[in-house]
């Protein structure tokens, strides 16, 4: 079956992408996109570990973006790696200096953290403050972390540097790759039915309707949108791997059992972004 968003180390994911694709190909995944936050570091690795099993790579992306100034994730499929490699360079570095920000946060709120190694071509983003403030015993749980410090409205939060969504849509076709609205239902800056035709307008092409927190009648509502509007529609387990305690509402890969048909039509609209 099909699975088109998953993490790896190389952004907030625990597997590395050899070890992603090892446990895709054991639990049936026939096609498995890579979709780390701002990076594509981990194509090149899934694609050497996928080849013996006849596992399909589909490489993609997950940006970073903001709409009415709350955090904004668009998936982009079969982006051209050399047009977007500059572009995602500077959306790294700003992660970096967000880690970096969030870590002074909580260093001034008396919590102070050491942050994990993290290589120049990594993503780091708000589970590994989590892991360091419990490597640091000053929580619980990921979860913990999440609820006292860096969810959206805590005290050591530190949003995105700014890039809009519309910026953001704009990239990915600039890049050739499709972009598809991850997780509308997760987003908590407006309702969906008033912010997708603004992102339509801006060139969307997509929307992840099989997610898994998303209920079935939110499920139901997206594929009609899509309808309406002409979309795509993509489904993946957001998969971040097995450890640490994995978030309330995850789920395991394949678990969403998404037919592959959905890939082609992703496909036929990458093909003729590049015509
Ligand atoms: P960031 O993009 O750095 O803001 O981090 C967002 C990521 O944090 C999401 O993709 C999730 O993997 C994770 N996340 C968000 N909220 C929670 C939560 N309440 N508990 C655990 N992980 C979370
Ligand atoms: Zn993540
Ligand atoms: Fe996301
Ligand atoms: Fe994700």
């Amino acid at each position: 079956m099909l699975e088109l968003h998953c993490h790896t180390t190389f952004s907030d994911g625990t597997l590395t992408p050899t070890q992603l694709v090892e446990r895709a190909a054991a639990k049936g995944v026939k096609a498995l996109a890579i979709t780390d936050h701002d990076t594509i570091s981990g194509w090149d690795e899934a694609r050497r570990a996928a080849q013996p099993h006849g596992l399909e790579i589909v490489p993609g992306i997950e940006l970073s973006t903001t709409y009415n100034d709350r955090s904004m994730h668009i998936l982009g499929f079969y982006p051209d790696p050399q047009k977007i490699e500059d572009p995602l360079n500077e959306r790294i570095q700003g992660r970096h200096r967000r880690a970096q920000k969030m870590a002074e946060k909580l260093m001034e709120l008396g919590f102070p953290i050491e942050l994990p190694p993290m290589p120049g071509n990594m993503a780091p983003g708000r589970p590994h403050i989590a892991n360091a403030l419990l490597a640091a015993g000053h929580v619980t749980s990921q979860q913990d972390a999440f609820q006292r410090f860096i969810g959206d409205h805590g005290p050591a939060y530190v949003p995105y540097e700014k890039f809009t969504a519309e910026e953001g849509i704009r990239l990915l076709q600039d890049c050739g790759a499709v972009p598809v609205w991850a997780h509308p239902y997760l987003f908590r800056g407006g309702i969906v039915e008033d912010v997708l035709p603004e992102l339509v307008k801006a060139g969307l092409m997509g929307v992840e309707v099989y997610h898994p927190q998303h209920s079935i009648s939110e499920e139901r509502v997206l594929e009609d949108f899509c309808e309406q509007y002409g979309l795509l529609m993509t489904g993946g387990s957001d998969y971040h791997g097995p450890q640490p305690k994995p978030k309330p509402g995850a789920v395991d890969l394949n678990s969403l059992n998404i037919s592959l048909d959905l890939l082609d039509g992703v496909k036929q609209a990458a093909t003729d972004l590049r015509d």
